[in-house]
């Protein structure tokens, strides 16, 4: 989802605390850790944006003679609706979350707005920046200045990289520097391939093209880089059939399931998830929320991966860490 601004972000160290025994025994015991591959630095207010019910049931026709509302989802009644942050509390009421759920995110932005999410989760952020300056399409930050963000600037991810809301493809010649600078520097890359959003991109994003999230389409830029590590965001939903070609053809492609597991019929979000991991690339599927607006996002995109009934505990632990922390290079890898 997320037609963000997709520019830089920030990072953080881990604290370590060695307390007494009987300090450890009084803790609040932390459940186990979870990567999101995929959040923005937002820090805004989000004016005429309501309670929401995620996955919705459909997405509904509309007609150009009438006034046509800018979001198709059908409109459902849930218990509980997520709700957007009070004014001025987006950060610390999604910094609570991560804390209490034990989450580490990669966080996408401008650096002045990762350095917001650095100071507010200290050893919780891991830094992504892109090479889109703003929300102006094709307006790009400068070769110079983004190499700097990755060398000096403490950037782990390059991404948000929103293309396909430029109608362009991700092998386009005229970005291929940006990825060329990512396989020079060995910075994994993120990209937004698949999913319209709100069921009404005609409406909304002119540019936007459902045919460039086609998981495909990265097979030429592969081929220039064949060392760049992709993570392919939305998992190139609903195009699984050209994922799991792509997954096939290319092992350093990664997918993360971020978006389309709250915004798109639950059962046709399971099947998805299945058909990736039966296929058997359950190494490559990375836990995301694409975390926006309502701070209860989060937890309820961990549960959908939590009361999977497919998926054995290890592949939710996999999910949910292990194959984030292997493509991010972490030192840590959990097996249970
Ligand atoms: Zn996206």
């Amino acid at each position: 989802m997320a037609n963000m601004r997709v520019t830089r972000a920030l990072f953080g160290l881990c604290a370590i605390v060695i307390g007494s025994l009987a300090m450890a025994q009084n803790a609040p015991e932390k459940p186990p850790r979870v990567i999101d591959v995929h959040v923005h630095a937002m820090d805004a207010e989000f004016p005429g944006v309501g309670p929401m019910c995620p996955n919705t049931p459909g997405f509904a026709a509309s007609d150009p003679k009438e006034k046509e509302a800018p979001f198709g989802w059908i409109k459902t009644d849930c218990t509980p609706a997520l709700y957007p942050a009070k004014p001025g509390e987006y950060i610390k009421d999604v910094v609570a979350e991560m804390d209490r759920l034990n989450v580490t995110a990669v966080v996408f932005g401008d650096p002045k707005s990762v350095e917001k999410w650095k100071q507010a989760a200290p050893g919780r952020v891991i830094p992504g920046t892109s090479f889109n300056n703003g929300m102006q399409p094709g307006n790009r930050v400068p070769l110079a200045e983004l190499r700097d963000d990755f060398t000096k600037g403490g950037f782990k991810v390059m991404g948000e990289i929103g293309l396909q809301y430029e109608g362009l493809s991700p092998s386009d010649p005229s970005v291929d520097q940006y990825f060329a600078l990512a396989e020079e520097l060995d910075i994994p890359v993120a990209i937004h391939m698949g999913t319209g959003g709100s069921g009404r991109a005609n409406i909304t994003l002119p540019k936007f093209r459902g045919s460039m999230g086609n998981p495909l389409l990265l097979e030429d830029l592969l081929a220039r880089h064949p060392k760049l590590r992709v993570q392919v965001m939305h998992a190139g939903y609903p195009m699984i059939d050209n994922m799991l070609t792509l997954l096939q053809a290319n092992s350093h492609v990664y997918v993360d399931v971020a978006g389309l597991i709250w915004s798109y019929p639950l059962k046709e979000v399971n099947r998805y998830i299945q058909r990736l991991v039966d296929a058997g690339f359950e190494d490559r599927v990375m836990f995301g929320t694409d975390q926006l607006v309502w701070p209860g996002l989060m937890a309820y995109s961990i549960s959908i991966i939590q009361n999977a009934d497919y998926l054995t505990p290890q592949q939710k632990r996999d999910i949910l860490y292990n194959n984030a922390g292997r493509f991010l290079r972490l030192d840590t890898v959990e097996t249970k």
